[in-house]
C-alpha cells in the first residue's frame, strides 16, 4: 500500500481530553438523574453527543431522547467540559504530525466531536496541520462512529481510495469507524481502554503511548510501502 493520507482522530488523539469529557458527561448525566459510571464514558467516545444520550436514555427510560432534550442536554455538557481545567496537547502528536508531513501525507481531521473548544484551537495549537477543509466533524455526517461514514468522508477529502489512507484513534468505536471504511488503523492507547479492545475494534497496530507511536511511525510507513492489503 502508499499511504497517501493520514486520516486523524481528535478526542484523545491530538488532546488528552477523554478525562475532561468523561467529567463533564458524568456530571451532567448524574444531575438528571440516569445512573452511569465515569469510566464507561471511554467506551462512548467517538459517538455524536446525540447518540451517546439516545443510548442512556434507552438504558435508563427505554426510548430515544427527544430533540429539545438532545440541545439542551448536550449543551450543558459542552458548558460543563468548556469550564473544566484547560486540555493539553496530546505529548508526541506534534510529532506524529510533523513526521506525516515531511512524509508528504496529507492529514485529515476526524472527530466525533462538535465541541468549538478544541475545533478553535487546533490552528494554534497544530498550525497548518488542519486547513478548514481537511476536517470531518460531527457536523459534516448523517452517521458517526462507529459507522464508517466518517473516514469514508474524510478519504473523499483527500482524493485516497482506502488502501492509500491510515487512520490514527486512540478509541474502539473510532477504530471500528476507520477499519470498516478500509483504512490501516493505527491505535493508540492513551486512556483506561485495554490494547486488547482496539485490536478487537479492528486494528492494525496497538503503541502504548502517542510518543512511541510517534517514534515508532516513520519505520511503519516505510514498511507498509512493501505492504499488500486487500
Ligand atoms: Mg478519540
Amino acid at each position: 500500500m502508499q499511504p497517501l493520507a493520514a486520516l486523524i482522530d481528535m478526542d484523545g488523539t491530538l488532546y488528552d481530553s477523554m478525562g475532561n469529557h468523561a467529567d463533564a458527561w458524568h456530571r451532567m448525566v448524574s444531575e438528571i438523574g440516569i445512573e452511569a459510571t465515569r469510566d464507561e464514558f471511554f467506551l462512548y467516545e467517538g459517538r455524536t453527543g446525540a447518540s451517546t444520550l439516545n443510548l442512556l436514555f434507552r438504558r435508563a427510560y427505554g426510548r430515544d431522547a427527544t430533540l429539545a432534550e438532545i440541545e439542551e442536554l448536550y449543551h450543558r455538557k459542552t458548558l460543563y467540559f468548556a469550564s473544566m481545567p484547560p486540555v493539553e496537547t496530546m505529548p508526541g502528536a506534534k510529532d506524529m504530525l510533523s513526521t506525516l508531513q515531511e512524509s508528504g501525507i496529507r492529514r485529515v481531521l476526524v472527530t466525533g466531536s462538535g465541541q468549538s473548544t478544541l475545533l478553535n484551537r487546533l490552528n494554534t495549537d497544530f498550525p497548518g496541520a488542519f486547513p478548514q477543509d481537511m476536517r470531518i466533524s460531527s457536523r459534516d455526517v448523517t452517521n458517526g462512529k462507529p459507522h464508517p461514514e466518517p473516514y469514508i468522508k474524510a478519504m473523499q477529502l483527500a482524493s485516497v481510495r482506502p488502501s492509500q489512507s491510515i487512520a490514527i484513534e486512540n478509541a474502539p468505536l473510532g477504530v471500528k469507524s476507520a477499519a470498516t471504511a478500509g483504512a490501516f488503523t493505527i491505535a493508540v492507547t492513551t486512556g483506561p481502554i485495554p490494547r486488547k479492545e482496539l485490536e478487537k475494534a479492528g486494528a492494525a497496530v496497538v503503541f502504548s503511548s502517542m510518543p512511541e507511536c510517534a517514534r515508532h511511525l516513520p519505520t511503519l510507513l516505510l514498511e507498509l510501502l512493501t505492504t499488500t492489503i486487500d
